[in-house]
């Protein structure tokens, strides 16, 4: 089914459905942030896509308190954190 879904669906559709992007006030940049890290209800920080690129930023480790609501296409796109939106799997 996996296969048949993402034939239906934009990679952009896909990447919505994973991932929700945040502003991070930590290094005040926008993430992108698993769904299921999100919805974790016992999870107090949240990793940001690009520290599971080709190396880890443990000071990327963001609090719930500090992550803004998910934002949605009108965002700042100056704000996007590169690593983080170059990364199309
Ligand atoms: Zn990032």
């Amino acid at each position: 089914m996996t296969t048949r879904i993402t034939g239906e669906l934009t990679a952009v559709q896909v990447d919505a459905a994973l991932y929700a992007v945040h502003f991070w006030a930590g290094d005040t940049r926008n993430h992108r942030y698993l769904r299921a890290q999100l919805e974790d209800g016992e999870r107090d920080t949240f990793y940001p896509d690009c520290t599971l690129a080709a190396f880890v930023i443990p000071g990327r480790w963001a609090f719930r308190s500090e992550l803004s609501e998910e934002l949605g296409e009108n965002r700042d796109r100056a704000r996007d954190c590169r690593p983080c939106f170059r990364a199309r799997r």
